[in-house]
């Protein structure tokens, strides 16, 4: 989602085998048709989920979300919004006032086990399947249902009638079954954000009025009878008269989310050795221009994506108008369209960066929200600076992280995203130190490595659910730097980084700097030293805990590598063989990539003398 703030070769092979062995997933097989009433918002529905128990234990329980149930008044969504000190406008007691008519719900009609039928009971967003006969370790079983959806008014992601007009928002739309992997079952309450699902296939076929348009997860299998600029023929597929029925495969994926609109402009345009775009928009004066644009936008995006971190897998992806802010589902998203063309193109890299993170790199984003929502900002941050020639594209995560700090608000970011105290502590958590994260890890182990560690974790860990610790171990690989220190320090804690210059003396004709860990949190330390004639020296401290160090980054400096700074210890001693006199400043960390919360004593300038430096006061 969008933050509402603001806004290879064969070693691969081997590491992705590797992966399988120690971290076994379950596997789920949809076959769906439904039928959306556009005159009363229902949809009846038939399922048939095929579900493969790939794990060690025997499952005598299934869970199924039924996130339509949140917009219901009194739901723990609305009990929630209206209990939060800093409510997303976006719900507010919105779903308080819905009516009868407006609420969501999804009714259970039938449930059977293999042709039998099997009890289940419903609390909230969350069904409770007991099944006639327990799935036993490596086999599956088939699960078909009956269901009945009234699709709400659009209050948070998905519903009917958004509030730039558009008809339908399919997403959380149909009873998905929950994940279950080596921490047992992720069956949580919808209360607010983020989703996690099981890796499989969907074949969806939905029948509606014929003068909707839809666009959404996967390739239309039925394109020359369906029209609406899908077909490639070039005949108009005649006007259709009576029902139509969509048939959507979509393989190896998590989700599968769809919107539906009878205005939508449909364009396709084509990334060289990449997927078809389809963009799904409003005609408008604040939308047709900007979406034109955004189509070579799209291309840029998903060119640059595909060199930096690794190859989008999928023959298709489509950028629709729907929703309430923008949303990330396998193979498409859906994101708001009235927009200014630099935000249009940002939401549009911030959701399309999500295929790589979410949507390949299948993460419980619940959990770790920061794996998900951090590298998504990361990522499309840097695409969008190299789009526009901007600087510094991760200045404004420092800025929210250390307003954060000053607020006394933060809180660690290993908490499960629905339950931070409030909304600010979890965007700035998730998106700016999700972000943080990455750009401080380029500092302690090189840039080099960093984006070479990138593409490791992305060939390594797609199409399965990483932990954070399989993103740190292979980084350790890549670095060989031991990690797991920033890790805890970074996710587990909320310790602050603080280094400083504490004194400069001079004595026989050599400079020693005292450098001072002030906060809790080791880090490794690149400290410059610009001379009067302008030449710079880097004086490289490892930190002892890394049992190794970054390569040289910048070959214009001479590079002096001292002995590593065991993180025990407060202070440590640099001597340079110059004499003060030659020196003008001495900077730790001129790259601004380190967190430290208080940068004013980083950078100290004796080019004046060494007087005010020479006395400790402290
Ligand atoms: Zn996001």
């Amino acid at each position: 989602m969008f933050k509402f703030i603001v806004l290879f070769g064969s070693l691969c092979i081997i590491s992705s085998l590797h992966a399988q062995d120690y971290r076994w997933q379950q596997r789920a097989e949809y076959v769906m048709d439904v039928r959306l009433d556009v005159k009363t918002h229902k949809i009846s529905g038939n399922q048939k989920l095929t579900y493969y128990n790939n794990s060690k234990d025997t499952l005598r329980k299934v869970y199924y979300h039924l996130f339509f149930n949140a917009f219901q008044p009194g739901s723990m969504m609305d009990v929630r919004s209206r209990n939060i000190a800093d409510p997303d406008p976006r719900v507010g007691s919105r779903i308080l006032k819905l009516k009868d008519d407006e609420i969501g719900y999804q009714h259970i009609q039938n449930l059977k086990q293999d042709g039998k039928d099997v009890s289940y009971k419903v609390d909230g967003t969350i069904l409770e399947v007991i099944l006639a006969k327990p799935i036993l370790p490596n086999t599956k079983t088939v699960l078909e249902m009956k269901y009945e959806t009234q699709v709400p008014i659009q209050i948070r992601r998905s519903g009917r009638n958004s509030s730039e007009g558009i008809a339908y928002s399919m997403t959380q739309w149909y009873p998905k079954v929950a994940e279950y992997d080596f921490q047992g079952w992720h069956a949580y309450q919808y209360v607010a954000r983020e989703f996690h699902g099981v890796w499989g296939d969907f074949d969806v076929k939905i029948t509606l009025d014929p003068s909707y348009i839809i666009g959404g997860t996967g390739r239309l299998q039925n394109p020359e009878k369906i029209g609406h600029g899908y077909e490639k023929s070039g005949t108009p597929v005649k006007k259709q008269s009576g029902e139509l029925t969509w048939h959507f495969i979509a393989k190896n994926v998590t989700d599968f989310a769809w919107a539906a609109d009878p205005d939508y402009t449909h364009d396709i345009v084509q990334v060289p050795d990449g997927p078809e775009l389809h963009f799904f928009y409003q005609k408008g004066d604040k939308t047709t221009e900007n979406w034109k644009k955004l189509q070579q936008a799209g291309i840029r995006h998903f060119e640059f994506m595909n060199k930096t971190f690794g190859k989008y897998p999928y023959d298709t992806y489509s950028i629709i108008q729907g929703g309430d802010g923008g949303m990330e589902y396998p193979m498409c998203t859906l994101i708001t369209g009235e927009r200014s063309f630099g935000s249009l193109a940002g939401v549009m890299a911030h959701e399309v960066s999500h295929s790589w993170y979410q949507g390949v790199l299948a993460s419980n984003e619940a959990l770790y929200a920061w794996l998900d929502e951090g590298y998504t900002d990361f990522a499309s941050s840097e695409s969008i600076a190299s789009m526009f020639n901007e600087k510094n594209p991760h200045a404004d995560s420092y800025g929210g992280y250390f307003a954060l700090v000053k607020s006394g608000l933060q809180e660690p970011i290993s908490q499960h995203s629905d339950h931070y105290t409030t909304n600010r502590a979890y965007g700035i958590a998730a998106y700016s130190m999700g972000t943080i994260f990455l750009h401080q890890l380029k500092y302690i182990i090189g840039e080099e490595l960093f984006y070479k560690g990138m593409r490791q974790y992305y060939n390594t860990w797609k199409f399965k659910h990483p932990e954070p610790i399989d993103f740190i171990r292979v980084m350790e690989k890549v670095s060989g730097q031991q990690l797991k220190w920033y890790l805890n320090y970074w996710v587990n804690t909320t310790k602050r980084i603080d280094y400083g210059i504490q004194t400069v003396i001079e004595n026989e004709n050599a400079t020693f700097a005292t450098l001072e860990r002030k906060g809790e949190f080791p880090m490794p330390i690149d400290l410059v030293v610009t001379y009067k004639d302008g030449t710079k020296e880097l004086f490289y401290i490892a930190m002892n805990e890394t049992l190794g160090g970054k390569p040289v980054e910048d070959t214009s400096m001479t590079r002096n590598e001292l002995e590593a700074w065991p993180w025990v210890n407060p202070t440590y001693v640099v001597k340079i063989n110059r004499k003060a006199s030659e020196i003008a400043t001495l900077e730790i960390d001129p790259s601004m990539r380190m967190a430290d919360i208080d940068r004013k004593n980083n950078l100290i300038d004796i080019s004046q003398g060494l007087k005010a430096y020479t006395d400790p006061t402290k």
